[in-house]
């Protein structure tokens, strides 16, 4: 999930995993999802819309983001990140 008081617009997140995630209007990171609307919910992957993304990729994605506000779960909904 995406922290969106922490999420300053830097999009590094964006750079890493395009399909995975975008900014809404007000320049915030959010979760591309299959069916609308985007949100930074806790988001199951297969609500991804990019639902090849390996962890691999997320786990850069949150590594990138300069104020860690990518939080990455696990499938039991154990934190991993940060
Ligand atoms: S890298 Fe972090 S601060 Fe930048 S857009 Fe993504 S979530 Fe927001």
């Amino acid at each position: 999930m995406i922290d969106r008081n922490l999420c300053i617009g830097a999009a590094s997140c964006i750079a890493v995993a395009p399909s995975t995630f975008e900014l809404d209007p007000d320049n915030k990171a959010v979760l591309r999802r299959r069916s609308a609307p985007p949100t930074s919910d806790a988001t199951k992957r297969i609500d991804l819309e990019d639902q090849a993304i390996d962890d691999e990729t997320l786990l850069l994605a949150a590594k990138s983001c300069p104020t860690q506000a990518i939080i990455v779960f696990d499938e039991e909904g154990k934190q991993i990140y940060p």
